[in-house]
């Protein structure tokens, strides 16, 4: 009798031919930093496409994902994107750490609008400032020689009126250069492939990579998919249920749901994936290592590091 794995990959490097990306933010503290780093050493074995760090507003947090940019590039083999938001910046900034992520060798770019401020109704544009994604996809374009990714909502963005304007609104960021799409998380993978079909049928014909949230605490989880608009299932909620103060517990319950939702993603035939980590590597590994990824067979790059 074969196993489902067996079965499914066969036994070598990769097999089910998956490609992987990974998302961290960067840190408030020195010791978040070099954990930050262990991260990034344990997840260079999988070979993901990209390890993107995102990007806040204001200029302390700028400077931070410059830092942490600039150390796992120094640090690591990563293949590095930076995140970059429209908010707080005339155009002309913008541009600069644009410019400032070439020169530091990180030629990727996750192009966004950045969210409005806790203490406004909507979003305003900065004065002289990119008034959203598609616009600094556009000024992107114009300085060259970026890859762009644009984030999607397979449960709509917020601040849209409908599927359609949110869809036009995708659309534009295509049109205007974006390479692919990185969805907002979600858990019914059937939003996903309802999402792909409306975006088929609106005539995106771009990758649009399905980005999946790693539970590392399922209470914060609950927090933030309500601001992000994405639905929280009934059974996902009743299977964390009473395990409120039992880490273990939910740890063994993330990774299972994690792994359960890239499987049956790779089963109708999604072949990249984009993890938000939440600055840590062990769910990530668990789910990588489902899916057949462990290119490098020897120890974690750490050690080895630590060898040479
Ligand atoms: C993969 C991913 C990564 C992210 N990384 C970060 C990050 O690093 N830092 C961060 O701060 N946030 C990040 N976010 C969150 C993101 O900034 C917010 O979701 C933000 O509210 C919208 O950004 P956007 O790029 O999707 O905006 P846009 O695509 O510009 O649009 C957002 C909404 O505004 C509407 N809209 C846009 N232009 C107009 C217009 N001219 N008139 C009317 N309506 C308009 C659109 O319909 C849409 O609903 C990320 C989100 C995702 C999915």
């Amino acid at each position: 009798m074969t196993s489902l794995s067996q079965n499914a990959f066969k036994v070598s490097k990769n097999p089910g031919g998956f490609t992987v990306s990974f998302e961290v933010f960067p840190p408030l503290s020195d010791i978040g930093q070099t954990n930050l780093l262990q991260v990034a050493r344990d997840l260079e074995r999988f070979g993901p496409s990209f390890f993107s760090v995102t990007y806040g507003a204001g200029g302390g947090t700028q400077k931070r994902t410059l830092d942490t940019l600039q150390q796992i590039t120094d640090e690591t083999s990563h293949k590095l994107a930076g995140h970059l938001t429209c908010v707080g910046a005339t155009k002309t900034q913008t541009d600069a750490v644009a410019q400032s992520y070439k020169a530091m060798g990180v030629k990727s770019i996750v192009a966004l609008r950045g969210d409005k401020p806790k203490d406004q109704d909507k979003y305003i544009p900065h004065e002289g400032g990119y008034a959203n994604a598609t616009e600094l996809v556009a000024g992107l374009k114009n300085i060259g020689g970026f890859d762009i990714s644009v984030a999607a909502y397979p449960e709509i963005h917020p601040d849209s009126a409908n599927r359609k304007a949110d869809l036009d609104n995708l659309k534009a960021k295509f049109d205007a250069g974006a390479d692919r799409a990185i969805t907002q998380f979600f858990f019914d993978n059937q939003v996903y492939y309802d999402f792909l079909e409306a975006t088929a049928d609106h005539g995106i014909t771009a990758p649009i990579v399905p980005g999946i949230l790693l539970i590392h605490d399922f209470n914060n989880v609950k927090r933030f998919a309500k601001m992000c608009n994405t639905n929280v299932p009934e059974w996902l909620k009743a299977r964390f249920e009473g395990l409120e103060d039992d880490p273990a517990g939910q740890q063994l319950v993330a990774v299972s749901t994690a792994v359960e939702q890239v499987l049956e993603l790779a089963s109708h035939g999604v072949r990249h994936f984009h993890f938000y980590t939440m600055n840590k590597s062990n769910l990530a590994i668990a789910v990588c290592r489902a899916l057949g990824l462990n290119t490098r067979q020897t120890c974690a790059p750490s050690l080895e590091t630590s060898v040479v």
